[in-house]
């Protein structure tokens, strides 16, 4: 009998044993103990957006679509309860459409609410976790629900990539949206906007056709978003580089660490477009690989090898996948899997 497909925004034809549906934290928890029973991995998804599924999973992959959006307000704020299978762009619309602003910049990202808080979405500069309130998340053994005030948010980062990686998952997200809306423009792009022209509509409108322009529509041309976190380094190293290319792209941090954005890195490379099996490095974005032409996992894990050893040869920085990795049994090392597929390339003269 033919295994079911997994959802996943690369477009890559991988199969589960089972994938199931659960539309409440008790469905979530009974698909749970029953693979637990029959001995058998089992993993929770959103909508497969920011993963990389590198074979076909051995067990039951229980897609989590938790719904409903309950609103209430306090004199400053709205306070959003959202279900975590709710789709992240679909909130953002919702939002802008009630009068409720604040996640205007977080426009478009692909994958759902109970997926934002795992590794703290960001872009146009704005982060998840300047709006969280709580996150409820369902200890999947026993049914608990435990309502997580302090996610330990950092860039890409969270309690849920590590305290709480296996064994729970997210059911709630609470938010907060201030009602003295301020915009935020920060970010470079968002300066060009006209001073007429910064309603939070204008932001969303903005940031969508932004991103539509420069990042490929996941339903049409298969990719995880950006496959590469932006490396901090040491200001030593940012010096070093920055003498061979002044033109280098630095943004300093409060740690006294520097942000070199990882894509700039790739382009120097000359990787823009380059392509190996059916994946590709995206022309117009270079941090974000793309499923070509009915690409295999094995084509997107070579390609991310490849580049991750161009840039460090070429740069002496090494690039830690975004994107994260699930392998016949569950979540594998992604950093560890590239230099590994490197050795071998390199032991075999390719
Ligand atoms: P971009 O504007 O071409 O800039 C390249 C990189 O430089 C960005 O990744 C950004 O880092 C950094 N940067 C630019 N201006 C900055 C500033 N004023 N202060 C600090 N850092 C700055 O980037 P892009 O590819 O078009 O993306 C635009 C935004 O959408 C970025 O915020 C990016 O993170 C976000 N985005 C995220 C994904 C994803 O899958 N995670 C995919 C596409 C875009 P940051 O990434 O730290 O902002």
């Amino acid at each position: 009998m033919s295994q079911p497909p997994i959802l996943n925004t690369f477009g890559l034809s991988v199969t589960a044993k089972n994938v199931v549906v659960a539309k409440t934290p008790k469905a979530v928890c009974d698909y749970f103990s029953k693979a637990i029973k029959r001995n058998e991995p089992v993993m929770v998804l959103g909508y497969g957006s920011n993963t990389l599924f590198t074979e076909n999973f051995l067990g039951t992959v229980i897609l989590n679509r938790i719904g409903g959006i309950i609103t209430g307000e306090t004199d400053e704020s709205y306070l959003l309860h959202v279900g975590a299978g709710v789709s992240w762009h679909k909130l953002v619309e919702k939002t802008i459409a009630r009068g409720q602003y604040g996640l205007e910049n977080l426009a478009l990202i692909p994958g759902s609410v109970g997926s934002a808080p795992i590794q703290n979405i960001g872009a146009y500069g704005v982060e998840f976790k300047q709006f969280v309130d709580y996150v409820d998340i369902v200890e999947l053994a026993t049914g608990t629900i435990i309502t997580i005030k302090d996610g330990k948010y950092g860039y890409r980062d969270s309690i849920f990539k590590h305290q709480y990686r296996n064994g729970y998952a997210i059911v709630r997200v609470g938010l907060r949206l201030a009602k003295a809306w301020q915009p935020n423009l920060s970010y470079g792009v968002l300066k060009s906007l006209h001073r007429d022209k910064r309603t939070a509509r204008d932001i969303f409108d903005f940031v969508c056709s932004i991103r539509q322009q420069k990042l490929p529509d996941p339903v049409i041309v298969g990719n995880g978003g950006s496959f590469f976190k932006n490396p901090l380094v040491h200001a030593d190293l940012a010096d070093k580089i920055r003498d061979d290319y002044p033109d280098i792209p630095i943004y300093l941090q409060p740690n006294g660490k520097v942000k070199l954005a990882a894509g700039w890195l790739i382009e120097k490379c000359g990787l823009k477009g380059y392509q190996l099996g059916g994946a590709a490095v995206h022309k117009e974005q270079a941090l974000v690989i793309i499923n070509k032409r009915n690409a295999a996992p094995n084509d997107i894990v070579k390609l991310a090898s490849f580049v991750r050893q161009k840039v460090a040869e070429q740069f002496q920085v090494f690039l830690e996948p975004e994107i994260r990795f699930i392998g016949a049994e569950g979540e594998i090392d992604a950093t560890k899997l590239l230099v590994d597929v490197a050795r071998e390339d390199q032991s075999c003269g390719t």
